[in-house]
């Protein structure tokens, strides 16, 4: 039977087409597959190395850009269906196959031959002849070989492959400490009067979860949905209290402690920047990013905290006020645990505005032919339903996509339910990169996930507002592979640099809070009615509740990420929890607590060798990219088909085929600026 599946032809794996047999696919198939499309990866790049011929774009670049195209699809292929359909041996055999693959693509860039091959390619009279998406192509190729370590000597590649080996041990690592340390907490409360306050649907799972480990009274972990209630409504400060400090010292002691491995991860993130030629880690990774140094990052970031600053500590002494309104002249000072609390009490006071009024007016169905209709009229593209394609699920749903021509650019599939089987969160993936050739292109394949309310008896999948803003975002980021024109596969859709790839996702977040938008989808399951205006002006009011203080919080992460991966010095800067904390205080609503230690649970920086590490600030880089090209929407017409077109043919269609600067550009007519976005959150001076 092995043996069998070694055969290409019984391996799906090995031949995958655009109909992907998934439901044929099988945990035995992975391992013989990608051993073996490794092996044709890297007879790929050998017959790079080996070509006789004078070096050309066909054969270097071109054949570098196909080179591992099979391996790629194959292991997104085993990886979506290791987020969607789960199961021991499945996550087993992908995790086992995971660091060879890594291994080997780290290799590329150190094989001295092909580095030589892509050199001398770089000096021909055709090289230099170059334009447009090809030099860019070569540029940032022989750009990203030297970032990995293509120039250095023997010895310097042994350590920076050490390093390397170092860092995506300790990293993960930390991750599972993260893990097991959340997984050892429990709160149990015995005397239900000391949960007053607390919803009783949150109250009835706490309840349940007790029962169902075996105990009495209600129990409360640090997962999300059981802290967050917790903190929010319970009127026992003493119980915030211990919750709250719980979460903060994660991680920060016994056998998963996670300190001494930050301070370890530091070190060799800055070695390994300083081997490389970087002033620091910063500099390294925001490289071949729209920020490009530490610098320009730490600038933005900087910029939007001074603008902040103010109603920011507005609005924490209006809580205050608040609370010395609520319970007397001798209330005392907010502490870091009493915040969630009182702001929630100050939000009821304030809008009387409850966001599940929304969801009977957000059937799935509805919704989901709003995000085509949005795209028809913006793009004039055209959606419709795919039977033909195999699915993973029956809940999975697969459509075509064809242009104002009818010419079909693009098949998705949509996987929006639950499943014990299935990852939490939402997302996009790519599964084939269709590529763009004068009188030729190949037809992209995405998808878009999505963990959305589902139907209940007698009632259809309503979604909260929220839910809707989510699949808006995830259908941006498939829109950006669906329209991409591009010559080159590795520019294709969202291989774009970090702080440039949600502009098209979050923009499409601003339909969600457009009346005319919501006119179009947005109407009751059984009347048919849309949102009633008082409604709507109560959602609009509520929108920017707190919004400097919640814009502070992630410019205050942003701002320890790149102090951390910038300025901190062991040396002169102490221990690094205690420089943390200090970095923090500027930016927290309350004083921290002398042991408040919340970087030993920053899985963003220090659960993947990467990550959002010295990248935190791109979450904000993005709102300020998206609320601002926005404004040419809302100025000339949220659906007008004119400005649409204007954002697909500078932003939607080029993928990485051009700077994203030049890109942004290109659609506003200049820089992005801070306005829109300080606008949108109510904070505009
Ligand atoms: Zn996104």
């Amino acid at each position: 039977m092995l043996d069998d599946l070694q055969d290409g032809a019984l391996n799906p794996l090995l031949n995958l087409g655009f109909n992907i047999p998934f439901e044929a696919l099988s945990p035995a198939h992975v391992e013989p597959a990608v051993l073996a499309l490794l092996a044709r990866g890297r007879q790929n790049i050998e017959a790079i190395e080996t070509e006789t011929a004078p070096a050309t774009y066909a054969n270097t670049l071109g054949r570098l850009d196909s080179a591992t195209a099979e391996l790629e699809v194959a292991m997104t292929v085993v990886g979506h269906l290791e987020s969607v359909m789960t199961s021991p041996e499945l996550r087993d055999v992908y995790n086992r196959v995971r660091p060879e693959v890594s291994a080997f693509y780290a290799s590329i860039p150190l094989r001295p031959l092909l580095w030589q091959r892509l050199k001398s390619f770089g000096l021909t009279a055709e090289a230099a002849a170059l334009t447009g998406p090809r030099a860019r192509f070569l540029h940032k190729t022989l750009e990203q070989f030297r970032r990995e370590g293509a120039d250095l000597s023997l010895p310097q590649k042994q350590r920076l492959e050490a390093i390397s080996r170092e860092l995506s041990e300790l990293t993960s690592r930390f991750g599972q400490n993260v893990v097991a340390s959340n997984a050892t907490y429990e709160l149990l409360v015995q005397e239900e009067a000391r949960l007053a306050g607390l919803p009783p649907a949150a109250k009835q799972r706490a309840r349940e979860d007790a029962k169902a480990h075996g105990q009495e009274g209600y129990r409360f972990t640090l997962q999300a949905p059981s802290m967050i209630p917790l903190l929010t409504y319970c009127d026992d400060a003493a119980l915030r209290r211990e919750v709250y400090m719980a979460s903060e010292c994660r991680a920060t002691s016994g056998e998963h402690a996670n300190p001494p491995l930050i301070a370890k991860i530091l070190e060799l993130r800055h070695e390994q920047a300083t081997l490389l030629g970087f002033k620091d880690f910063a500099d390294l990774v925001l490289a071949d990013r729209m920020a490009k140094t530490g610098e320009v990052a730490r600038r933005f970031v900087d910029d939007l905290s001074a603008r902040c600053s103010v109603p920011f500590q507005n609005e924490r002494q209006a809580l205050l006020a608040f609370r010395l309104e609520l319970e007397g002249p001798n209330a005392p000072e907010l502490e870091r645990w009493d915040v969630g609390y009182y702001s929630e009490k100050q939000r009821q006071a304030l809008y009387d505005f409850d966001s599940e009024q929304l969801r009977p007016y957000f059937p799935l169905d509805r919704v989901v032919g709003g995000l085509f209709e949005t795209a028809r009229r913006l793009y004039g593209v055209d959606v419709r339903p795919n039977d033909e394609l195999g699915r993973w699920h029956p809940d999975v749903r697969a459509y075509d996509m064809f242009d104002e021509s009818g010419v079909k650019i693009a098949s998705f599939y949509t996987d929006f339910f639950p499943r014990e089987s299935k990852r939490d969160g939402a997302w996009m993936n790519c599964l084939i990169s269709g590529v763009s050739a004068p009188g030729a292109s190949s037809v992209h394949l995405g998808l878009i996930c999505a963990n959305v309310t589902p139907a209940a008896p007698g009632l259809p999948s309503l979604l909260s507002h929220g839910e809707v803003e989510t699949l808006f975002h995830e259908f941006g980021h498939l829109l950006h592979l669906c329209l991409s024109k591009v010559e080159v596969r590795h520019q294709v859709g969202t291989n774009v640099a970090w702080d440039f790839v949600e502009l098209p996702s979050q923009i499409m977040e601003n339909w969600c809070w457009e009346k005319e938008a919501l006119a179009q989808f947005a109407r009751h399951h059984e009347t048919g009615e849309p949102i009633p205006d008082e409604l709507f002006a109560k959602m609009q009011r509520a929108r920017t509740y707190r919004e400097a203080t919640a814009m502070t919080r992630q410019l205050g992460f942003a701002t320890l990420d790149l102090a951390l991966h910038v300025e901190y010095q062991p040396a002169r800067d102490g221990d690094v929890l205690a420089y943390a904390r200090r970095v923090a205080q500027r930016f927290a609503p309350a004083k921290l607590a002398e042991n408040h230690a919340m970087i030993a649970s920053f899985t963003h920086l220090f659960s993947s060798s990467v990550g959002y590490a010295a990248g935190y600030y791109s979450y904000k880089w993005a709102e300020v990219l998206d609320a601002d090209a926005f404004t040419r929407f809302k100025r000339e017409g949220v659906y007008n088909r004119k400005v649409g077109e204007a954002f697909r043919r500078s932003v939607l269609e080029r993928g990485d085929s051009a700077d994203p600067m030049e890109l942004y550009t290109q659609f506003m007519g200049r820089e992005p600026s801070l306005d829109a976005l300080m606008q949108r959150a109510g904070l505009a001076a």
